[in-house]
C-alpha cells in the first residue's frame, strides 16, 4: 500500500534524523520533499499546500527546533496532520434505532461496488454479528445480479433479486418488505453503475433513495483512479448527500492521493477500504492507523484485529501442543496455511508491522498464490493416513508417484514439498523449545515455499 509515498517520506525523515538540532532551513528542505512526495502520489495540490502550511506553522515554533528530538517531533506533527487530513476520528457505519438499517451503495462501473456490497455484508455478519440482506438492484450490467448471488452464496448471506425486468425502485420497495418479514437488520442495496456520471443514473439513484430512505449512502470509489476518484466523489456528493465512501483497490499499486485528499476535498469520510478481491478484504478505515502505515510505522492494531477475526485461539494452542510433541502433520500444515492465507497476502501483512515495510521491498516477500494452490493440490491427493504420517510418503517412491499423478504435479514437486515440510517441522521444534509461539512463525515459514 502506497509503497512509493512511504519510501519518499521516510527518505525525507531520514535526513532530519541525522541532524540533531534542526535549523529552519532543514525543516524547509524536508517540507519541500514531503510536498513533492505528496504531489507525486497524486494528492490534490490544494490539499498538499494546506497540509504543508499547517506542518510548517507547527514545526517552525522555536521550542521544537531547539529540542534535541526535533526530528521525532516533526515526524509526529506530520503523523498528526495526516491523521487530521483524513478526518481524525474513525466514522462508524450507521446503525438505525429501528431496524433494518438501510445502506445504499453507489458508484461507477468497475469501481468494485458489487464486491464491496458482499464484503460489507460479510463484515456486518462476522464482525458485528448482524443479519444482512443483499439486494440486487443493478438491472443493467448483465452479470451483476448473478455476481451478487454467487458472492452471497459464498459468504452465506441472503440475496434479494427480482431479475432484470423490474424497476430498481420496485426492487427496493419489495426488498424492504422482505427485510421486515425476514427479520433482517441490515439491507444493502447494490445499485447500477455507469461508465460515466449521467443524469439518468442520478435520477435512478434518487428514486431508490426516496423509496428505501437509506440511513447510509456509500459511494464506492477506486483508489487506483487517483484524483478522478476525488472528482467522482465530489459530484456524487453534490447530488446525493453521501454519508461516506468505500475506497477500493488499496492493495494495488495506487499512489495514495485519493485516500489522502478525498476527505479534505469533499468533507465525506472514508468508512471502509478494500484491500483485495476476496470477500474478507475489507477494513474499517481509521485515519490514525492509515497515517501510521503511510509513514512506514506499521499498523499493529489492524493486524491483531485481522488475526483475531480469522485465527481461532483454541486451534492455535492445540497446534502449539502438537508441535511440542512433534506431532505436526501435513494436515495441520494445510490448515495453517489456509488460515494464514485468510489473513491476507503476506506482503500486506508485513506492511502492518513497524519497520517491516522496508524488508518487504528488499525481499519482495509474498506468498505466491499459485504455489499455495500447488501445495494444496498435493496434500489433497494424499490419503488421510499419509497426511497424518508424512513418513509413509517420504519412504515410498510409489506413493510419491501416485500423489504426483493425482495432483497433476511432478514427482519433484512432491519431493520438494516433503523436504520443505521436514525442514519446517525441525525449525518449529526449535522454536517451541525456545518457548516461542510457533504458530506466529508460520507466516514467515509459509514464505519458504516460494520456490
Ligand atoms: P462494480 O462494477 O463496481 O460492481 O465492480 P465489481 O464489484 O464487479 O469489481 C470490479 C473488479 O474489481 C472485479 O474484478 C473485482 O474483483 C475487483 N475489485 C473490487 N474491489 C477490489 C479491491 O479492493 N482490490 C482489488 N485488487 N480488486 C478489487
Amino acid at each position: 500500500m502506497f509503497d512509493t509515498l512511504t519510501t519518499r517520506l521516510q527518505g525525507a525523515f531520514q535526513k532530519l534524523r541525522g541532524k540533531g538540532r534542526l535549523s529552519e532551513d532543514d525543516v524547509k528542505d524536508a517540507l519541500r520533499e514531503i510536498r513533492r512526495a505528496l504531489l507525486e502520489a497524486d494528492v490534490n495540490h490544494v490539499v498538499a499546500k494546506d497540509f504543508i502550511d499547517r506542518i510548517r506553522e507547527r514545526a517552525v515554533g522555536q521550542e521544537i527546533l531547539q529540542s534535541l528530538s526535533a526530528a521525532q517531533q516533526v515526524i509526529k506533527i506530520v503523523n498528526d496532520e495526516m491523521t487530521e487530513l483524513m478526518g481524525g476520528e474513525q466514522v462508524k457505519i450507521a446503525h438505525a434505532a429501528k431496524p433494518p438499517t438501510v445502506i445504499m451503495l453507489a458508484g461507477l462501473q468497475g469501481a468494485g461496488k458489487t464486491t464491496a456490497a458482499a464484503k460489507l455484508a460479510l463484515h456486518l455478519k462476522n464482525t458485528e454479528h448482524r443479519h444482512p440482506l443483499l439486494v440486487a438492484a443493478d438491472i443493467y450490467r448483465p452479470a451483476a445480479i448473478k455476481q451478487l448471488q454467487v458472492l452471497g452464496g459464498q459468504i452465506g448471506v441472503s440475496v434479494f433479486s427480482l431479475g432484470d425486468q423490474v424497476s430498481p425502485q420496485d426492487i427496493a420497495r419489495q426488498a424492504m418488505d422482505e427485510a421486515r418479514r425476514g427479520g433482517f437488520d441490515y439491507v444493502l442495496i447494490d445499485t447500477a453503475g455507469r461508465l460515466h456520471i449521467d443524469e439518468a443514473l442520478m435520477h435512478e439513484l434518487l428514486d431508490i433513495q426516496r423509496v428505501a430512505e437509506p440511513d447510509e449512502i456509500l459511494l464506492v470509489v477506486d483508489a487506483m483512479t487517483g484524483q478522478d476518484a476525488v472528482n467522482v466523489a465530489q459530484h456524487f456528493h453534490e447530488q446525493l448527500s453521501l454519508t461516506g465512501l468505500i475506497m477500493t483497490k488499496l492493495d494495488g499499486d495506487t499512489r495514495g492521493g485519493a485516500a489522502l485528499s478525498v476527505r479534505h476535498v469533499t468533507g465525506c469520510p472514508i468508512k471502509f477500504v478494500g484491500t483485495g478481491e476476496k470477500p474478507e478484504a475489507l477494513e474499517p478505515f481509521y485515519p490514525d492507523r492509515m497515517a501510521s502505515r503511510i509513514l512506514g510505522m506499521g499498523d499493529v492494531m489492524t493486524l491483531i484485529e485481522r488475526a483475531q477475526a480469522t485465527i481461532d485461539e483454541k486451534d492455535a494452542r492445540e497446534l502449539e501442543a502438537k508441535i511440542r510433541r512433534n506431532e505436526f502433520t501435513l494436515e495441520d500444515f494445510l490448515s495453517q496455511l489456509q488460515q494464514v492465507r485468510k489473513l491476507g497476502p503476506l506482503d500486506q501483512l508485513l506492511g502492518m508491522i513497524p519497520g517491516m515495510g522496508k524488508m518487504k521491498q528488499l525481499q519482495g516477500a509474498s506468498v505466491d498464490e499459485g504455489q499455495i494452490k500447488k501445495i494444496e493440490a498435493i496434500i489433497y491427493s494424499m490419503s488421510l493416513a499419509e497426511r497424518r504420517n508424512p513418513d509413509l510418503v517420504m519412504k515410498s517412491s510409489s506413493r510419491r508417484q501416485r500423489i504426483a499423478k493425482g495432483s497433476g504435479m511432478e514427482v519433484r514437486d512432491v519431493n520438494q514439498l516433503l523436504r520443505k515440510f521436514d525442514e519446517m517441522r525441525k525449525l518449529m521444534k526449535q522454536f517451541s523449545s525456545l518457548g516461542k509461539n510457533p504458530s506466529r512463525a508460520l507466516g514467515g515459514l509459509a514464505g519458504q515455499f516460494k520456490g
